[in-house]
């Protein structure tokens, strides 16, 4: 056994179909009594169901939240939550809402109640990130990380299937890069490998049927799990390429994981074989990368750059932006390795197969 630094990061989690109904409990559990409700503008019904059953202690819903906390919202955010003298931030939804409560803790120390309702996992991590001038700024902050969160697969089940398909990509994404973490232990091992385990199973159960309960929990339970990872240890190259593939052409969360994830795999194969055999196994596939681009075409999630907004020409400048302030990863990444990356990111934005 090798050495290891374990810390257990202090947040408590209500789990199960219909958990939903713990909500009072866990508010009071929380010492809250105004709760301030965030939403996306579309998940806006959800929330103002939340802020009925709620009653007296919902102080209002704020349903602004759009992707990557623009500093702007979070500003506004923070003064709703002054204006009703609110006393916790109840993030309702994916990543993006539960990046606003972030914003708002961060600035208020106000504790985060999170319901989330995509398998995103920012509702396990002290990550933070905020938006302002086209720069997203990111940093780990104990306060932000949510210390109730209830995970109710029923408020999963209109997650679109495309979504869905992605969304848990993302999740095995970072369980994956977990798997070969500088800074991992045996306990992150464990549950990056069950939470990939769980979601490669689930997911073709919700693609078939996504009103399927138990499903739609394993996909859930499996993103907890991934979660866990993300929140516990350092994220390498996959984790990099998407940040600036995000950042500098603004493409699609979810689906820009989906696509680089099978090709960030290839690259690092040799460099981290105990990883991709723990990888292969969640998958029951002879190969991760392979196992994972198969997963995600499998499941008619998008496979290739090009088909999710990127143009070819991009193709060598986020290449070069990549192999600046590189992430730590097990196949090193510097200057020498653009012409390395320039392939990766052609094979992903033609869609082809990766090659180990
Ligand atoms: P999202 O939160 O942007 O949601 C995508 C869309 O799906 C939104 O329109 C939302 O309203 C809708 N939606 C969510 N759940 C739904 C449901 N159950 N039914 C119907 N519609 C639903 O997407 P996301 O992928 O969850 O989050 C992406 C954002 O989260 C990115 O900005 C990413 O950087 C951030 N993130 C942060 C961390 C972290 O640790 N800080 C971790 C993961 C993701």
């Amino acid at each position: 056994m090798r050495a290891f630094v374990f810390n257990a990061q202090p947040s408590r989690v209500v789990f199960g179909a219909g958990s939903l109904e713990h909500l009072e409990r866990e508010v009071q559990l929380l010492g809250a009594s105004r709760a301030l409700v965030l939403c996306t503008p579309e998940q806006q019904p959800l929330a103002d169901a939340i802020a009925k059953r709620l009653g007296a202690r919902a102080a209002g819903v704020f349903a602004k939240a759009v992707m990557h906390v623009p500093v702007e919202t979070a500003s506004a955010a923070i003064d709703e939550a002054r204006r009703v003298n609110a006393d916790c931030a109840m993030a309702v939804g994916g990543g993006s809402t539960t990046g606003l409560g972030k914003a708002i803790a961060l600035q208020s120390n106000l504790p985060i109640l999170a319901i989330p309702t995509t398998y995103a996992g920012s509702e396990m991590t002290p990550i933070w990130g905020i938006t302002e001038n086209g720069l997203k700024k990111t940093g780990r902050d104990a306060r932000v990380l949510p210390r109730t969160v209830i995970y109710d697969p029923e408020l999963t089940v209109s997650l679109p299937v495309g979504l869905s398909v992605t969304s848990g990509m993302n999740a095995i994404a970072h369980a994956a890069e977990g798997l070969y973490a500088q800074d991992s232990n045996p306990v992150m091992d464990l549950m990056a490998e069950e939470g990939i385990r769980a979601l490669a199973a689930a997911l073709p159960c919700v693609r078939l049927n996504p009103a399927d309960i138990a499903a739609r929990s394993d996909a859930l339970y499996g993103a907890w799990l991934c979660g866990i990872v993300l929140g516990n240890v350092g994220m390498a190259l996959h984790h990099k390429l998407c940040h600036t593939l995000g950042g500098t052409l603004n493409l699609p969360h979810a689906e820009v994981h989906t696509v680089v994830l099978p090709h960030a795999m290839a690259f690092n194969a040799q460099a981290a074989p105990e990883a991709m055999k723990k990888i292969s196994r969640a998958l029951k596939s002879d190969d991760a990368a392979h196992g994972l681009y198969q997963l995600a075409k499998d499941n008619g999630a998008p496979v290739a750059l090009r088909d999710i907004g990127m143009k070819e020409a991009d193709v060598a400048r986020v290449a070069q932006l990549a192999v600046q302030n590189p992430y730590w990863n097990p196949r090193p990444v510097n200057a020498d390795a653009e012409g390395d990356l320039r392939e990766l990111l052609q094979r992903a934005w033609e869609g082809a197969v990766p090659v180990v």
